[in-house]
């Protein structure tokens, strides 16, 4: 299940649901400084000892720490150079907050959830946010954000910012502003402002542009080519391909029929009982399915049941019960390998206990 972490800073609880995260506000709030990470996290993929494994992070949206620890001035002007030059132009709005102490928080959020292969989701936030740091010169942008990367914690909006050495709360609250708010007010009028515990709260507004450029620069890293023609659907497959989750094969395996391994069909069952199921594990699924010796209409029936809703335009099913997703009638014609025990294990899809090979 997907949960978020809490901490005052330091982590002190998983929160399922927003339910939980506001227990836990209403217990720290006003006593200590209330953080929760910036993303979601699959505790089905835990590490040993119900570790966190940061890896499993939903990518949905890209968050900015600007910090300076004399001149709060100097992040303002950063995130108003940004929205003018980063934002503006492709449309994008993004969220902005001012922490209540020096500095601002703002996200940029995508369409939907980028599927990165877990082993790049680190590296890909931290030098997506270095490349945005140098090409518009923001200087404030905190590099202990950059390098925290999948693992980042944020305060929480409407919370008091706790003075670190008195320990009381400073009267200023974590407040979130308007983009306009943000672009039209002096530091003194926005600190005004947080002094009132306006309670303001705007919902993301998500954005195909933001995914786009996120995913665009993820090729670039990885000298993947790209035009405007490609989906971002396409660009994620071929990253992937790229980093090795799945091989093109040089035998064709899909004469010999391998039985699906008892840990892929309990995945399958689980992402139905969860209505979910991630890029990668689709994969994992298709492949193992494909090379299981599975007809189209059967394995579209497996994802049919996990999204249990219209197929859209997602390709691993079609509306036609007979018929394949786009991505099923590729990976057949590629004559890919079903994932190695290895991977799957990588994936936390497999475990110790599970005697597949
Ligand atoms: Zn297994």
């Amino acid at each position: 299940m997907y949960f978020r972490e809490f901490g005052i800073p330091a982590r002190v609880a998983r929160c399922y649901e927003v339910e939980d995260l506001n227990k836990q506000i209403k217990k720290y709030n006003g006593k200590k400084n209330c953080y929760t990470s910036v993303y979601v996290f699959d505790d089905v993929l835990d590490k040993e000892g119900g570790k966190t494994n940061y890896n499993s992070a939903s990518l949905n949206t890209i968050w900015f720490d600007f910090d300076h620890n004399k001149n709060v001035e100097k992040c303002l002007k950063d995130v108003r150079k940004f929205i003018r030059r980063f934002c503006n132009p492709l449309k994008i709005t993004p969220r902005v907050y001012l922490t209540g102490g020096k500095g601002f928080q703002m996200n940029i959020d995508f369409h939907s959830i980028v599927e990165l292969p877990e082993s790049l989701k680190r590296k890909a936030i931290q030098e997506y946010l270095k490349h945005l740091k140098k090409k518009y010169h923001l200087s404030t942008l905190d590099d202990v954000c950059i390098n925290n990367s999948v693992s980042c914690m944020r305060r929480i909006v409407n919370t008091a910012y706790i003075s670190k050495i008195e320990g009381t709360p400073t009267g200023v609250w974590c407040t979130q502003f308007t983009v306009a708010q943000i672009m039209d007010s002096g530091i003194d009028t926005l600190y005004a402002m947080a002094m009132e515990d306006t309670g303001a709260q705007y919902p993301p507004i998500k954005s195909p542009k933001a995914q786009r450029n996120f995913v665009e620069f993820v090729c670039d890293m990885l000298e993947i080519k790209h035009t405007v023609s490609y989906g971002v659907d396409y660009l994620l497959n071929k990253i992937e391909e790229k980093e090795g989750s799945i091989s093109p094969s040089s035998t064709k395996s899909s004469e010999y029929i391998m039985p699906p391994r008892k840990c892929v069909i309990e995945l399958i069952e689980r992402n139905i009982k969860r209505g979910h199921s991630g890029h990668e594990e689709n994969n994992v699924i298709a492949m193992e399915l494909i090379n299981g010796g599975w007809k189209d209409r059967d394995i579209s029936f497996v994802f049919r049941s996990i999204y249990d809703e219209a197929a859209g335009d997602w390709g691993w099913y079609t509306d036609n019960l007979n018929e394949a997703g786009r991505h099923i009638i590729t990976l057949r014609a590629k004559a890919i390998n079903r994932y190695s025990k290895d991977k799957l294990m990588t994936l936390g899809i497999c475990k110790n206990k599970c005697r597949c090979i």
